[in-house]
């Protein structure tokens, strides 16, 4: 019921960096080694993922727009399992119903490859075509039967940050896939995909981060954390430079971040924020998380000792090499 799917997709899709992640992290389930994003303005009117991963067999294709029995998880234990649940099976279903989707699609044991045009959650057109083995996904005119929704989006250009600020993250968290950007047909960026977490960085974010990216790497008997942090020639006015994901993939934790921020902070007393790509290896069994899509909030066992662990480090080796 085509209701039931659009009031569906609006707890699941609010705005376009949401469509964005879903799709990108599709892709990278499905094996992707190289992955192009584009969009215009600001997703609204394009949203375009093209990726060279396993693709969707012919026969399965309608199968992966219809929205799977849904059972009702409030609490995953294996963050692995994390990318999968953000929608519980309903991100396709839940894009398609409030947009205009267009899939190329063609695994590599296919000869032909199947497109298939759904709007408004209503199968349009399924005919074989050409295509390269992965999965084309073309979203456009978001919200346009739901004018509401629509005209509730920000503006183009918030729209667009929110996205590059996605893409930003998905991009240096997988550096062995090369991933390409295109904002209103123009390049942003395009990442080697040689598996270097630096070079990644660097592209993304330029020489004069990286050149001041102090290395870290700790192990405790709960957790481990590796990556780069900023040392105290480097602050922003925003947030947005703060990369925490655990066991390699993005989350928010406020507790995390205010505990780093302290401890630069500590440093330098300014108002400005710090610069840093943390990756920390949990046990997943020790890990909380609370699923709903739009709060990736993390939290752990024992949070008060990991917290002050790694405040003292982080603190430590600012106060080693920043000064
Ligand atoms: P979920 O990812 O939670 O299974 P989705 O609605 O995001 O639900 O996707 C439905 C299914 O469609 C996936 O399980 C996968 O089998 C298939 N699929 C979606 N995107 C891709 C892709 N880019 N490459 C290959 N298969 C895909
Ligand atoms: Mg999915």
């Amino acid at each position: 019921d085509s209701t039931i799917n659009k009031i569906a997709a609006g707890e699941v899709i609010e705005r376009p960096a949401s469509i964005v992640k879903e799709l990108v992290e599709n892709s990278i389930d499905a094996s992707s080694s190289y992955i192009t994003i584009e969009i215009e303005n600001g997703g609204k009117d394009l949203i375009k993922i093209v990726d060279n991963g396993r693709g969707i067999p012919h026969d399965d294709v309608n199968k992966a727009f219809m929205r799977h029995a849904t059972s009702k998880i409030e609490r995953v234990e294996d963050l692995n399992t994390l990318n999968s649940l953000g929608f519980r099976g309903e991100a396709l279903a839940s894009i398609a119903a409030v947009s205009k989707v267009k899939m190329i699609t063609k695994t590599a044991d296919e000869l032909t490859a199947t497109e298939i045009i759904i709007n408004g959650g209503n199968i349009i057109s399924k005919n074989p075509t050409s295509g390269n083995t992965g999965t084309q996904l073309i979203v456009s005119s978001l919200f346009y039967n739901t004018p509401a929704r629509r005209k509730f989006l920000k503006s183009n250009q918030a729209e667009t940050m929110a996205i590059t600020d996605l893409i930003n993250k998905l991009a240096i968290g997988n550096p062995s896939i090369r991933f390409k950007y295109i904002n209103n047909k123009k390049t942003i960026f395009e990442t080697t995909g040689d598996g270097s977490t630096i070079n990644a960085i660097r592209v993304i974010q330029g020489r004069d981060i990286v050149d001041n990216l102090i290395e870290i790497s700790y192990k405790s008997p709960y957790f481990s954390v590796s990556g780069y942090i900023a040392n105290n020639n480097v602050y922003r006015s925003n947030r947005n430079f703060e990369y925490i994901y655990i066991n390699g993939r993005y989350i928010k934790s406020s507790n995390l971040m205010n505990i780093i921020n302290e401890s630069y902070k500590a440093i330098i007393p300014i108002n400005k924020y710090p610069v840093y790509f943390l990756n920390f290896e949990i046990d997943p069994s020790k890990i909380d998380v609370n699923i709903h899509p739009s709060k990736l909030e993390v939290k752990f066992d024992e949070e008060a000792a990991i917290l002050n662990e790694i405040g003292d480090y982080v603190r430590g080796m600012l106060m080693k090499k920043s000064l």
